[in-house]
């Protein structure tokens, strides 16, 4: 028996995420704190999720409030606020109708059947190809998966999804979309993809070549969306119509959702039982979301998110190489990007390593120049 004892595993969660450097138990706005008591100035926000920092007021109000009334109902019945957040998010957009899921990949995968059923509903049974970006990422179910073309994110998982297609560089993405193509699914900046801004021409091009082959576009708007770019979305900046949008990480601050928008003509494709969610558009979730639009957008919300991003962009031009993002999404070239977001963690700083050199800051949205300035302290003498 105690010997039993003496060889279980020390955690009961799987390996995945390999071994967690610190256990978080509290936020606080900016400021994350560990089981030790000590505090993080957090640049990750739970992954481009706390875009409103952690514990807001607002959104924990709302949470609270729907959690006395209503957590769940299905979508056999409706719900009020789940017609609300799709019409302000059809609003926002600029498209028409609204699916809800519960989060990137399960909006991405959904994208990828509806822009599939479209070509199919519309007679043309072999326009089934859905054509990708390299440096993509859209997340790691199967179907989103198949078009994220990391090579290491699909080692011992072939099989993938048929009919998935990615171009060699991007010069060949063009070519790479053809009359068999469904859809073409891009992100306006790759932030897994170590926080590459796509050139402008380049997305502009891909939507004239969609138009021309019939593909559908679909803008990968997980990570860059709701502010975080300093607009709503982030192809707004681009002049981009997109006819598919996924979204899904600073939705709802925290509480899972994800949503797939769409152009009526497109939308359509899902007639009733064709593709579906059990916890998709829950009233938790929309409340936490309505809450978040609340706030995002007043006028001066993204005011603040290109004004604090400016600033952060400034002082980083003053230290890093290679800066690159928009609003308050930025990356930066280091030469070990592994060992510089350990060492920013012993001096109390969250960044992500995006690749093996570039790190990723996607703080929440309502950081102030100060916490700028904090941040710059705190890792100025971490060596780059
Ligand atoms: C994070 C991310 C996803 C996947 O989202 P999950 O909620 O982790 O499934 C998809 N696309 C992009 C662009 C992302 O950043």
């Amino acid at each position: 028996m105690t010997d039993v004892v003496s060889q279980a595993p020390i955690t009961s969660l799987m390996g995945n995420y390999g071994q967690p450097p610190i256990t978080v138990v509290r936020g606080q706005g900016v400021y994350l704190y560990d089981s030790e008591g000590r505090s993080y100035l957090d640049f990750t926000a739970g992954i481009a999720v706390c875009n409103l920092g952690h514990a807001d007021p607002d959104v924990t109000r709302a949470i609270q409030d729907q959690a006395e009334t209503l957590v769940h109902c299905s979508n056999l019945y409706g719900h009020p606020l789940r017609e609300k957040l799709a019409a302000r998010l059809a609003e926002c957009s600029g498209l028409d109708q609204v699916f809800f899921c519960n989060s990137g990949a399960e909006a991405n995968e959904a994208a990828i059947k509806l822009a599939r059923r479209s070509a199919w509903q519309r007679g043309f049974r072999e326009k089934n190809v859905i054509v990708s970006l390299p440096g993509g990422f859209h997340g790691r179910t199967l179907g989103a998966l198949s078009v994220t073309p990391k090579p290491v994110y699909h080692e011992g998982y072939t099989p993938l999804v048929p009919a998935c297609r990615t171009a060699a560089d991007l010069a060949g993405v063009l070519d790479t979309i053809q009359p068999d193509t469904a859809a073409c699914i891009v992100e306006v900046i790759q932030g897994e993809g170590g926080l590459r801004v796509l050139p402008v021409d380049l997305l502009q091009a891909i939507q004239d070549r969609c138009r021309e082959t019939g593909a559908l576009l679909i803008v990968d708007e997980v990570q860059t969306g709701v502010g975080r770019t300093g607009t709503f979305f982030a192809f707004e900046q681009i002049g981009l119509k997109p006819d598919i949008v996924t979204m899904a990480k600073g939705l709802a601050n925290g509480v899972p959702v994800g949503a797939v928008l769409a152009r009526r003509s497109v939308a359509e494709a899902f007639t009733p039982g064709s593709h579906g969610s059990t916890f998709g558009g829950n009233p938790l979730a929309m409340a936490a979301a309505n809450a978040v639009l609340d706030r995002v957008l007043e006028p001066s919300f993204l005011d603040h998110v290109n004004e604090v991003g400016a600033y952060l962009e400034s002082r980083l031009k003053e230290r890093f190489e290679e800066v690159s993002g928009r609003g308050l999404m930025w990356g930066f070239t280091v030469s070990d990007a592994k060992k510089f977001a350990q060492s920013a963690l012993s001096a109390g700083v969250l960044v992500t390593a995006v690749g093996p050199n570039r790190i990723r800051l996607v703080p929440p949205l309502i950081l102030g120049r100060r916490h700028v300035d904090e941040f710059m302290e705190r890792i100025a003498t971490i060596t780059e």
